[in-house]
């Protein structure tokens, strides 16, 4: 039989540059195998057009990646790739969008991406003179932007492989897969392969693939429309590089096409295409058009360009190209299918495919991706988003939003609400306006029943009721759902041992709790998670709700035997009691007198006025604080005795303020895989006497150079907008360092930041800057939390 180290399945954009970054780390034992030709899916007819804007950071700089990769791939490889680096325009039509613009222009200052600018309609018009002005207001140019030979680039990075060793097989569909014990056993119409990794890159079939070793990954193809015009005379005078235009507001966008230009269309009502993935026998060919679909676009277009109403149509091109619910790809391994890797749902392969081939390759030699992938980490989703019903309502959403502006702590309907909780009704009612996370609905904060929340770039009309409920907390008791919490039970007789491996700091006694970093071996967060120690030989483990498949992920790579680990998130549920009344609240819950209940203490209660409820005495609100945990079922009776004893519901916006407050950090904004403990603060929890543990040596090491960054507060005094993340510090004209999440604190009466900062600025006490919606704000860097720097609130 034949065999090799790596096959990946699928020769298009993102299966070529998978096979080429393999070659590119030396290993040659690795196959591509296509159905029919290379190209043959979607890669074929793409426009060609390519751009570094995500909103992940870590995605846009593997944009940029995937761009700067193309003049040496077709160097190496001697193919023209048609390459055009012409810059692009984005047109801006209402003073919002020009806001709008304009925060994203210091995100790209933020990303260090130079000669980024906003543009007046003069210069607009000047650079690209088929453009009608009327009704701009201006726009932003990116130097880093253009369009190629979408096939020259797919032959390119084949070509390249090929000469670094890499096996390329056309015409050979894989039919099927299974796993033995000595690898992957592809079933192929050529005749079996046997492989000890195999990487879905199936683009259009990825779900399809996907099914063949049992999952189902939420992606499904959707539709797609530009056309090509004849000649254009207002073109052909134009002899400079032209740059691409997206307008907006008019979901067109424009590129330059020899003498003529492709005209291409995100409509507002888009339409799906054999939701389980395409049929096996579609070749290389194009859709009928569909006019009506996007006649309203192309109407607006037309009058955007109208050089282009009175060309001819050379081409209608109709396609379809793979999509998820959030728009980005389906990047890694998946738990349980050791060896599968998913390189699916490249929605845009011209800006990402490099970036998709560097993370793979990267985590099939190394082990890991080299980078915070998670934005497109396969383990971003649940079973729960492959579901027809939800995965059509969001990738619908995606796609006819995708040139709408988006606001800070804006909620998207599609797909919702999917997972609610027991309480959920019971908050409703008291006027819980929802977000959700992983497919659960999550309280946001609660208004009045008839409340309508506006999302703004500035502060939203939530802002009040955020107001209230941080009052509550500071002054007397607040409860907040930790439904955005994950639960693991760790057990069994080598679950000590194992914890105290897989885990930075000190795994507590019985009846107590810690916070503690999880690490990679390279030294970078794997989590920040608690453990709470009910027994000799049983743990509760506690993340985040969304990062479920991630960390079972983590925890299966490095399980060992004598341990179990069950996921209880969504058996034991409820609620965080903060505030100053709390303790008489929970000492009336329980009837238990909890005045020597600890700071971090935590007991299984079976004796409480409810069965088994698991009280942990901490606050991420920084106040005194318990964590009552109760089996589902019991959730809402105990959400009704707490609404009983006078506790004001809260939501996600309040504790972000009251958290800031504090200087606490969570996941994903202060803490992700790109940061390190130094950094973060978390190394005051690492136990630097205990014995090994994983990531010991990098943490060690960083602990004696000394992080190059902190994480501080910042103080921005009282703006009319706050910062929500990624705004870039300043000092002068340097930027020193990056927001992780902002928010108005509404207790001290300031708006407040944490940023990661450049220890010697840091150091220095200078006064910094912060872009806030694109504009400059003077900052104070804080030497401690703005509120209860001495934690005598919490403890207390
Ligand atoms: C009209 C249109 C315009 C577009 N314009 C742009 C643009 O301007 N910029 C941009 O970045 N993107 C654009 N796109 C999207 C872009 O085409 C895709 O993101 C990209 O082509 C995806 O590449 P891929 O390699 O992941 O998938 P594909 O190109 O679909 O490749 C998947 C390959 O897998 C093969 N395959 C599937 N199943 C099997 C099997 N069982 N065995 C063997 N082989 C198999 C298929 O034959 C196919 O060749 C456009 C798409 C369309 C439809």
């Amino acid at each position: 039989m034949q065999s090799f180290r790596v096959v990946v399945i699928g020769g298009g954009i993102t299966g070529t540059s998978v096979l080429y970054h393999l070659a590119l780390k030396g290993w040659t034992d690795i196959a591509l195998i296509e159905r029919t030709e290379l190209t043959a899916g979607s890669s074929w007819h793409a426009a060609g057009g390519f751009h570094a804007i995500n909103n992940d950071t870590v995605v846009a700089a593997l944009q940029s990646y995937t761009i700067s990769m193309y003049p040496k791939v077709a160097e190496e490889s001697g193919v023209d790739i048609g390459l055009k680096l012409s810059g692009g325009i984005e047109l801006a039509s209402t003073p919002e969008r020009m806001r709008w613009l304009k925060a994203e222009v210091a995100w790209h200052e933020m990303m260090g991406h130079e000669g980024v600018r906003l543009m007046d309609v003069d210069e607009i018009v000047d650079l690209v003179p088929i453009v009608n002005p009327e009704g701009l207001t201006g726009g932003l140019f990116d130097p880093d932007e253009g369009n190629l030979d979408p096939n020259g680039a797919v032959y390119a990075y084949a070509g390249a492989a090929r000469k670094r060793g890499a096996t390329i097989i056309t015409h050979n569909r894989v039919l099927g897969m299974k796993r033995t014990r000595a690898g992957w056993e592809l079933e192929t119409e050529q005749g079996p392969i046997l492989t000890e990794h195999v990487v879905n890159a199936a683009g259009m079939w990825g779900r399809k693939v996907g099914n063949m070793v049992g999952i189902n990954h939420p992606v499904t193809p959707i539709l797609h429309h530009y056309l090509v015009t004849e000649d254009v005379p207002e073109i052909m005078a134009i002899d400079w590089a032209m740059p691409a235009v997206t307008d907006l507001e008019g979901w067109t966008y424009l590129q330059r096409e020899q003498n003529g230009a492709v005209l291409g269309v995100y409509e507002s009502n888009p339409a799906h295409w054999h939701p389980e993935g395409a049929p096996w026998d579609y070749g290389a060919k194009l859709l009928p058009p569909d006019i009506d679909r996007i006649a309203t676009e192309l109407e607006i277009g037309f009058a955007r360009f109208p050089a282009l109403a009175s060309a001819g149509i050379k081409r209608w091109v109709h396609g379809a190209f793979a999509i998820t619910p959030d728009g980005n790809p389906l990047v890694g391994p998946v738990r349980g299918l050791p060896g599968y890797w998913a390189a699916a749902g490249v929605m845009a392969g011209y800006s990402q495919g490099a970036a998709v081939g560097l993370a793979i390759a990267n985590w099939i030699v190394d082990g890991d991706p080299g980078d915070d992938v998670y934005a497109m980490d396969v383990a971003r989703f649940g079973d729960w988003a492959a579901s027809d019903d939800y995965l059509l309502a969001t990738t619908y959403q995606f796609y006819a939003r995708r040139f709408l502006t988006t606001y800070p702590h804006e909620q998207l309907p599609a797909g919702r609400p999917l997972h609610t909780t027991p309480a959920y009704e019971d908050l409703k009612a008291a006027g819980a306006q929802f977000g959700a996370t992983w497919g659960l609905e999550v309280p946001q904060f609660f208004g009045p029943l008839d409340f309508e929340h506006v999302p703004s770039l500035q502060r939203d009309n939530a802002f009040p009721h955020i107001a209230r409920e941080v009052a509550a907390v500071r002054n007397d008791v607040g409860a907040y759902e930790t439904g955005v919490y994950s639960r693991y039970q760790v057990s069994g007789p080598g679950a000590a041992a194992w914890l105290d491996n897989l885990l930075a700091g000190r795994i507590p006694a019985v009846g107590r709790m810690g916070l503690t970093p999880m690490l990679h071996p390279k030294g970078t967060l794997m989590g920040d998670l608690s453990v709470t120690r009910l027994a000799e030989d049983r743990f509760w483990v506690i993340g985040s709700y969304y990062l479920q498949e991630w960390h079972q992920r983590w925890f299966t790579e490095h399980l060992v035997d004598g341990v179990r680990i069950e996921n209880l998130s969504d058996a034991w549920l409820g609620f965080a009691v903060s505030g100053p009344r709390s303790r008489e609240v929970v000492a009336a819950l329980t009837g238990q007198d909890m005045s020597t209940f600890r700071f971090m203490d935590a007991r299984l209660m079976d004796d409480t006025l409810i069965d088994d409820m698991l009280i942990a005495r901490m606050s991420l609100a920084g106040e005194l604080g318990y964590e009552l945990t109760v089996p589902a079922a019991r959730q809402a009776e105990l959400w009704r005795r707490l609404a009983g004893l006078g506790v004001t519901p809260i939501g996600d916006r309040a504790i972000d303020s009251l958290r800031i407050e504090k200087g606490f950090g969570i996941w994903s904004a202060e803490f992700t895989q790109a940061y390190t403990p130094g950094e973060t603060g978390l190394d005051r929890f690492i136990d630097w006497d205990k014995g090994d543990f994983i990531g010991r040596e990098a943490a060690l090491a960083e602990r004696a150079r000394g992080a190059a960054r902190q994480l501080v507060t910042l103080d921005l005094g009282a703006t009319e907008s706050d910062a929500v993340g990624d705004e870039p510090v300043w000092l002068g004209a340097r930027v020193v360092g990056i927001v992780t999440s902002g928010s108005y604190g509404h207790h001290v009466g300031s708006s407040l930041a944490l940023a990661l900062v450049d220890t010697e600025v840091v150091e220095s006490g200078a006064k910094v800057e912060v872009s806030v919606i694109g504009e400059r704000q003077l900052a104070r860097i804080l030497t401690e939390p703005a509120y209860d720097p001495s934690g005598s609130r919490m403890r207390g």
